[in-house]
């Protein structure tokens, strides 16, 4: 038995809309990671077998690593195909949005979607939705993935049956990237039993773990031994660990979309580090990548000094100043966290 978390009166208002709705859009977060893209096509998947009209939106590109997700070559990059997407947007009749808790998380995309007077459904698992965007929010910050509250929305709504292999290939993909291969995040028992639900659909999970951790480029590989030997910086007092890439080392390594992902979480590998920063120089900004392990909460780090946030144990927040100046930052914080470091 799975615990019936979500409120049966959003999911019977949801299956309303669904049914209702004849031309969707599916939108995710800047910076699509697994569960983004997951949830949205494993949605998209069912709403296939629906034979309704639905099309997925990313902010940006998702990286290369999760683009044999089935699905992901029908869906739009708004940075790649604003028009169209603007025009799909104008169109559409209902908007699910997906894996984030406020429009900024949308990056540029955010005004076409807000703008939108079309009803907004949005279904998340990160803390403090914003109640203001959304008609109806389904919101389980305990939860570990939005493709397993995707997988529990529709599984009560109508069961297994309108969950195909692509949909639960999808879904299993977004729960196993946002718990690390169910090594964080990942003690409720509902999740094994939502996975061997999964499996009857024949789903192969030795492959999709294969295809997600175990498919990289050399140059990554190298980028990946170059960033502990050279660049990880450890503060012995504070029980952290800083790694720090700029635009010249990222060239250096023929760096690609999605490259550095999973980096930030290796210090948290050593023996005392509960707290680790990986900061990555773009061309327009530094984005940082906070974890934590135990009750150091990353996402009031992330909140005060990166004005971002996320969940306790991972967030991410962004600079826009220089990398020197971001780590600079970085460590006056530091001290001022001291005691919750330590604990
Ligand atoms: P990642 O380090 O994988 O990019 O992000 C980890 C988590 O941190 C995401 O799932 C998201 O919850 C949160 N996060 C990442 N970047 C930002 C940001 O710029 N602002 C906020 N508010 N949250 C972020
Ligand atoms: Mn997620």
């Amino acid at each position: 038995m799975i615990n019936k978390i979500i409120d049966g009166r959003l999911i019977d208002e949801v299956k309303q809309l669904f049914t209702k709705a004849k031309n969707i859009v599916i939108v995710a977060h800047v910076g699509p990671d697994g569960d983004a893209l997951g949830s949205s096509l494993g949605l998209w998947h069912y709403f296939n077998i629906k034979k309704k009209k639905a099309t997925v939106i990313y902010p940006s590109q998702y990286p290369e690593f999760i683009g044999w997700m089935s699905g992901a070559e029908k869906s739009l990059i708004y940075t790649l195909e604003k028009e169209k997407a603007d025009k799909l947007i104008k169109e559409c009749d209902l908007i699910v949005a997906l894996d984030f808790n406020t429009p900024s998380r949308l990056d540029t995309l955010s005004e076409s979607i807000v703008n939108s007077n079309v009803k907004k459904i949005m279904i998340d698992h990160h803390l403090y939705p914003d109640t203001d965007f959304a008609n109806l929010i389904i919101s389980h910050p305990k939860v570990a993935s939005t493709s397993e509250l995707i997988f529990r929305l529709l599984y009560r709504m109508e069961g297994l049956s309108v969950i195909n292999k692509e949909c639960a290939e999808n879904l299993y993909t977004g729960m196993m990237t946002d718990t690390g291969g169910f090594t964080y995040n990942s003690n409720s028992q509902d999740i094994y039993v939502i996975i061997s639900e999964l499996l009857k659909k024949e789903i192969d999970k030795d492959e999709i773990y294969r295809k997600v951790f175990n498919t990289f480029s050399a140059d990554r590989i190298r980028l990946q031994g170059y960033c502990i030997y050279e660049k990880m910086k450890i503060y012995p007092k504070y029980r952290t660990a800083l790694i720090t890439l700029n635009q010249q080392e990222k060239q250096k390594f023929n760096y690609k979309n999605g490259d550095a992902e999973g980096f930030v979480n290796i210090p948290l590998s050593i023996k005392d580090v509960v707290f680790s920063v990986f900061m990555r120089e773009d061309s327009d900004k530094i984005k940082i990548s906070l974890r934590s392990q135990g009750t150091f909460p990353s996402n009031q780090f992330a909140n005060t000094v990166f004005n971002g946030g996320g969940h306790l144990n991972a967030s991410g927040g962004e600079s826009y100043t220089t990398l020197e100046e971001a780590v600079e930052k970085f460590e006056k914080a530091l001290p001022l966290y001291e005691k919750e470091l330590l604990k």
